[in-house]
Parts: C-alpha cells; structure tokens; sequence
C-alpha cells in the first residue's frame, strides 16, 4: 500500500495523484510510492519548493547567521577597506574587532544576556 504521486523530485507538487493521472506542475505520469519512498520523496520535493520559491527556512537561516562573541548581537558584519583573505569582523553594536565570530544562536543569546547585565553594573 502506498500512495501516487508525482515522482519528480524536482517538481513541487507534493499532493496526491489518482492512479494513471498526471502530475498538475509538471506533467510526469503518477507513480505510486509506499511510505517510506514516499517520504525521501517528499524531502526533495520540499528542498526544491524551498530554494525556488526562496522561502526562508528559519532554522537554516538561523544556522548559518553570525553573532559578535563579545555582545551576542547578530550585527556583525566584514571589516570594510581590509583585505578578505583574513577573517576579520566587526560588530556594529559593541565595536568588537576581530576574527571569531559565533554561530550558534543559543550561545550568542547567553552573551547577550551577559553583556546586557554587565552594561548595567558598570
Ligand atoms: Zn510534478
Ligand atoms: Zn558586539
């Protein structure tokens, strides 16, 4: 038991075809898949939906952001003027200059919190 489909897996139709019956977007003949096909499937379908359409998937966003090590804030950006073959970053919120920046969101929202109490204890 299974269910037909389109079974392009660079088209974006990703709804239920009957039996004989031609994919809406693309044209491919139905095929049918069990489950578990049926969900590798699904999988490219839904990466081909994405980077078409450019949706942002807010969790990959998220991955591939940068945040200052020193403050937390996402506002870092490239040193301008310097040449790229060094890594250099600097942080629009707190000035911080240099070559590491952190790129996991939750670490970055504990410097936050840290620079945000240390802000008003000075
Ligand atoms: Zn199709
Ligand atoms: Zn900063």
């Amino acid at each position: 038991m299974g269910a037909w489909t389109c079974p392009n897996p660079s088209c974006a139709y990703d709804g239920q075809l009957d039996e004989g019956s031609n994919c809406p977007l693309c044209g491919a003949e139905a095929e049918e898949r069990d489950f578990e096909a049926l969900g590798e499937l699904l999988k490219k379908k839904w990466g081909t939906r994405n980077s078409k359409e450019g949706k942002a998937d807010t969790k990959r966003v998220m991955e591939h952001m940068k945040f200052c090590p020193k403050c937390g804030s996402p506002e870092v950006f490239w040193a301008s003027g310097l040449p790229q073959l060094w890594s250099t970053w600097e942080c629009r919120n707190c000035g911080y200059r240099g070559a590491l920046v952190i790129e996991n969101i939750e670490v970055a929202m504990k410097l936050r919190e840290d620079f945000a109490k240390e802000k008003v204890n000075k």
